[in-house]
């Protein structure tokens, strides 16, 4: 596959900037993962909204990301809030911002953690759930910056909308949060060696959630072993 750059001019770098500035007031005062495109879009000026565009009419498969499209879906109205959920960092408590989940993925969800609680005495937290594709917009950009704005870099960690699973609540996604975690561990290798994992790796299927993004997946996507998606059927 011969991956294309995807640069960002300077002028567009600062609507970045701009953008995530706006997001982040947005989210002072509304739940920020269930802003629509028509929200989002009301907060920016032209010229950001004309980014925005650009990077929804991009495909993804030009910056190396292999995964499925599937497709940009309205925002649910029967998502269940996860308000309560609290880990440790660093030995001390933090609470997770409020999570939202359909409703079957979530009954499967409370299931799974109540099993692995009985047979291991942990748990786990949905640490994402479900997003908007505006949302996951804001979030790719939040990587761009992070990433000094090499964005087919953040296109094989961060699916742009309507590519990732957060989105699709045929197929939702749950990034797992382990009861303790530490900033100072490498996040793969802190999951992967959990004891948690491998629990998933073996009863996750039970309860229909499957491991999207294993070692050397066909997606094209780094290796995730924290994001697990929800299925009715294993077909
Ligand atoms: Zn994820």
């Amino acid at each position: 596959m011969n991956v294309k750059r995807f640069p960002l001019s300077s002028q567009e770098k600062k609507q970045v900037e701009s953008i995530l500035v706006k997001a982040g007031k947005a989210k002072e005062k509304r739940d920020i993962r269930l802003i629509t495109f028509g929200a989002l879009g009301k907060l920016l000026t032209g010229s950001e909204r004309t980014l925005i565009a650009r990077l929804r009419s991009t495909n993804p498969a030009t910056l190396g990301f292999k995964g499925r499209f599937f497709g940009i879906r309205k925002v649910p109205t029967d998502l269940v809030a996860l308000r309560r959920q609290t880990y440790q960092l660093d030995g001390k408590a933090k609470k997770i911002e409020t999570q939202y989940l359909p409703p079957a993925p979530y009954a499967a969800f409370k299931k799974l953690q109540q099993a692995l609680r009985k047979e291991t005495g942990t748990i786990l937290f949905a640490g994402s759930g479900y997003r908007s594709p505006a949302y996951q917009l804001v979030v790719f950009l939040w990587n761009v910056r992070r990433e000094h704005f090499n964005v087919a870099k953040v296109a094989t960690k961060v699916a742009l909308p309507g590519y990732s699973e957060h989105g699709n609540p045929k197929r939702q996604a749950i990034d797992f949060t382990l009861a303790k975690e530490s900033s100072k561990k490498n996040k793969t290798t802190m999951f992967s060696n959990s004891r948690e994992y491998r629990w998933l790796i073996k009863n996750a299927n039970r309860f229909h959630f499957y491991e999207s993004y294993p070692r050397n997946n066909k997606s094209g996507v780094i290796y995730e072993p924290w994001h697990w998606h929800y299925r009715e059927n294993a077909a």
